[in-house]
């Protein structure tokens, strides 16, 4: 019988999430999705030494702005729970003395210093079958002196205990068959007496079986310890429900070779991070791509195209269709280049397709912050008529400003390329035909109106324009010069042509 897919998302909460992971949550929530399986957010927080406060809130914050829904999890509930696995210390014990108790795994009590020593004693010492009989261990000492050495309170790690030259097959659905020889692996330490917890294999492990994970997708990252985890499955005698594994590729700088870092982002100007994150620490402030104005749909687009794409040449995915196309055995072997320009491109894509309405809500918040009052329907004309310029949500305010703040200053070398000696004439003139005409409306009819008063009165169209632009708008930019007539009504113009009259004559 095929087994249910379950999933998971299994971070550990050491500070913001890197883009490379929202990725690899991404393919696991496709590939859930497309064969009705499940997805569980599971915490991996074992290595308290790491544990960053506000990293869990932070993941899942980043999850609800993507619109990626988890079935199962921290914060979600379900029957296979605790998911935090700081919560699963009692589990995890009995799993150890499992191992113990079939002689899979074993007791040892090298100090920090006496591994150390080895390792200066024996060149690439590796704690294993060649050198675990050299140790002080419950493989050298009797069984009563290891009973004796626990009762007096001495910490102790438990290690698997790999058996030398056997050949371990990992099957990887996007790799193909992984071969490895036991005799590279060290006998992993899997749990510490020390703060009672197991590391993260042995976690890992267990807890994917025992949430009945079906797929293991994760990233390239983990491929050198899936050998280990294949090991661990046969130890515990659960090869029947071992998980499939697939491990993604790497995601690349966008210039050069090497992973994608942080640094890379603080060089050429883009987010590595979903949100803006503050260390808790420094109180370092990294960008995000929510508040650097990224539309949630984009950042899944993009990002659900760096190591697959769907074999033909769509681009444009909305979330319901990657469920359908994604295939995780066509995910890319090698690693994909952060094409971030590429980022930016959906960006913009996505953002035309919202209706003027939605993105009016972005401009009118603005409005409100800057307690500025402004009739909501021009609020939707001006983004009607500015919105193709926009990358960013970010851009919209930047671009439509102008609309609702009249200029109080205007760009110098506009002034002095288009402010002639006879403008200001020209301009006064206009000013009293514009306050004779009607409402501006109908931006067609204005125009019109405009033009023909021009040509009677033998005034060169571009010698009125381009400066009567520039006292509309304080610069040289903006739409159709009746779009802005009609956007900003009548009285605004004749305002901010008169105001423009005095301040640029001085
Ligand atoms: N806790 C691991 C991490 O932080 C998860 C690896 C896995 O998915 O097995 O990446």
């Amino acid at each position: 019988m095929e087994r249910k897919v379950r999933v998971r998302f299994a971070p550990s909460p050491t500070g913001a999430l890197h883009i490379g992971g929202v990725r690899t949550a991404l393919y696991n929530y496709l590939f859930a999705k497309q064969h009705g399986g499940e997805f569980i957010f599971r915490i991996e927080d074992t290595d308290s030494q790491r544990f960053v406060p506000g990293a869990e809130e932070y993941i899942l914050e980043t999850f609800q702005w993507l619109g990626i829904p988890f079935n199962e999890g921290v914060s979600f509930g379900g029957n296979y729970g605790p998911y935090r696995q700081s919560e699963r210390k009692d589990i995890y014990k009995n799993y150890v003395k499992q191992l113990l108790d079939n002689g899979k795994a074993y007791i040892a009590f090298d100090t920090p210093e006496q591994l150390d020593a080895k390792r200066a004693e024996i060149p690439n010492f590796q704690y294993d079958a060649s050198t675990r009989l050299q140790m002080t261990n419950s493989l050298t000492l009797s069984k009563e002196e290891v009973e004796n050495r626990i009762a007096a309170g001495e910490q102790y790690v438990v290690r698997i205990k790999i058996e030398p030259n056997e050949e371990i097959t990992v099957h990887d659905l996007i790799r193909g068959d992984v071969n490895v020889n036991s005799s590279i692996l060290d006998d992993k330490v899997l749990y510490k007496s020390a703060d009672e917890l197991p590391t993260y294999h042995l976690a890992n492990i267990v807890d994917d079986n025992l949430m009945k994970i079906s797929h293991v997708i994760r990233g390239e990252e983990w491929l050198p310890s899936a050998p280990l985890h294949v090991l661990l499955y046969r130890a515990f005698g659960w090869e029947d429900t071992m998980p499939q594994f697939a491990h993604l590729s790497l995601l690349l700088k966008p210039d050069g070779n090497g992973k994608l870092s942080k640094r890379d982002g603080d060089r050429l100007g883009f987010p590595v991070f979903p949100l803006e994150w503050r260390d808790p620490k420094t109180g370092d402030i990294s960008s995000g791509y929510r508040e650097s104005g990224y539309l949630p749909e984009a950042v899944i687009n993009f990002l659900a195209l760096l190591g697959w794409n769907p074999g033909n040449n769509q681009e444009v995915m909305s979330l319901d269709e990657l469920v359908e196309l994604f295939n995780i055995e066509k995910c890319s072997k090698s690693g994909a280049k952060f094409d971030y320009e590429k980022g930016k491109y959906f960006n913009h894509l996505y953002l035309q397709k919202k209706s003027d309405a939605e993105l009016a809500k972005i401009v009118q918040a603005k409005l409100d912050e800057l307690n500025i009052i402004a009739n909501s329907e021009k609020v939707e004309m001006a983004v009607a008529a500015m919105k193709e310029r926009a990358t960013f949500t970010n851009d919209l305010w930047d671009l439509c400003a102008f609309f609702f703040v009249a200029p109080t200053t205007f760009n110098e070398k506009d002034v002095q390329k288009r402010w002639k000696t006879d403008t200001s004439t020209l301009l006064s003139d206009l000013l009293s035909k514009l306050e004779t005409m009607d409402s501006f409306d109908d931006a067609e009819k204005t125009e019109e109106e405009v033009k023909t008063w021009c040509e009677t009165k033998g005034y060169g169209l571009g010698s009125v324009m381009n400066p009567f632009r520039l006292t509309l708008v304080g610069e040289m930019k903006g739409p159709q010069m009746f779009l802005i007539t009609k956007i900003l009504g009548k009285d605004e113009v004749v305002k901010r042509l008169k105001y423009a009259l005095i301040t640029i004559n001085g």
